[in-house]
């Protein structure tokens, strides 16, 4: 029976790890073509650049074949259930379908209906567990050891997807996770700290995850302009000064809204890094979730 990838829970520790070595080997210039004769199919219900356009690198850098459709083209429009896409595109033969979906839970309901291996690529509000297996990789590879470290993670948090998996990945890595937010951006019960400041939790950080602002998850515009909620919660190259903090974003920036220009390309910023880094993470996750299952 195939094994699915909707949460970070999904996996245990020593799966992490042996998914992380697996792809510090990619990066080191490993290269293997084991899901050569392999189908992986993205379906994209929702829009995304990064995340599809990986997902397509790393299983043609394994030698699958890939197929990707986005809800423009595919029959979702036409009224027929993503279960019912789902189902077709698993009869074509699909070791693995990778699903982003505006709805969370579509992906693990998915996984009842089809043979091969779901990958989560974003549900809703809910998760986006390949995201926050990158940022951990990144994390490691930037600060050593992660564990007792603390992480800032700055913006709408309530609405991301992103900040849910990784409040959850990066706490069971040991890290102290800090949420800074406006309390309508905050989650109710996060059981995890928080600030409404930036100035007052920066001291001892390590790292900034800064956030887009998810507007199209918001029943109702929460700011007039997003001018006005960068004039507290932009991350600015000044404001850093010289300390010793990394700065990440999962994309796609609101440049001069998340982050203005001098934080994007400070050498202290990780988020091209992130990118890369992703291709080989999701590399291993592919290889794990269609070969061993
Ligand atoms: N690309 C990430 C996601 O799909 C972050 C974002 O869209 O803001 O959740």
């Amino acid at each position: 029976m195939a094994r699915h990838l909707t949460t970070t829970a999904d996996l245990t520790d020593d799966e992490i790890e042996a998914i992380f070595d697996e792809a510090n080997g990619y990066l080191e210039g490993q290269t293997n073509q084991k899901l050569r004769g392999r189908l992986v199919i993205n379906i994209f219900f929702e829009n995304s650049t990064r995340t599809r356009s990986s997902f397509e690198v790393a299983s043609r850098r394994l030698g699958a074949e890939v197929v990707s459709l986005d809800v423009a083209t595919s029959s979702e429009s036409k009224g027929e259930t993503i279960h019912d896409t789902a189902a077709n595109l698993d009869a074509m033969g699909a070791s693995a379908i990778v699903v982003r979906h505006k709805n969370a839970g579509a992906p693990k309901v998915l996984s009842k209906y089809v043979k091969a291996s779901v990958i989560n690529g974003g549900d809703g509000a809910h998760a986006h567990p390949t995201q926050a297996l990158l940022d951990l990789f990144t994390l490691r590879q930037a600060l050593g050891e992660v564990k007792g470290k603390k992480i800032l993670i700055v913006g709408d948090i309530k609405n991301s997807r992103v900040a849910n998996s990784n409040i959850k990945l990066l706490a069971r890595f040991g890290m102290e996770v800090v949420l800074v937010a406006p309390p309508h951006f905050l989650p109710k019960r996060s059981g995890v700290k928080s600030a409404w400041n930036i100035r007052e939790v920066i001291d001892g950080a390590s790292a900034i995850m800064s956030l887009r602002t998810q507007t199209e998850r918001h029943e109702q515009p929460i700011y007039a302009s997003l001018s006005d909620y960068a004039a507290n919660f932009k991350i600015a190259k000044e404001a850093l000064g010289d300390r010793d903090i990394f700065i990440m974003h999962p994309g796609p920036v609101h440049r001069n809204i998340d982050l203005d220009d001098g934080a994007l390309s400070d050498p202290r910023s990780l988020v091209l890094r992130q990118v890369h880094n992703g291709v080989a993470v999701r590399m291993a996750i592919l290889s794990k979730f269609v070969l061993e299952y």
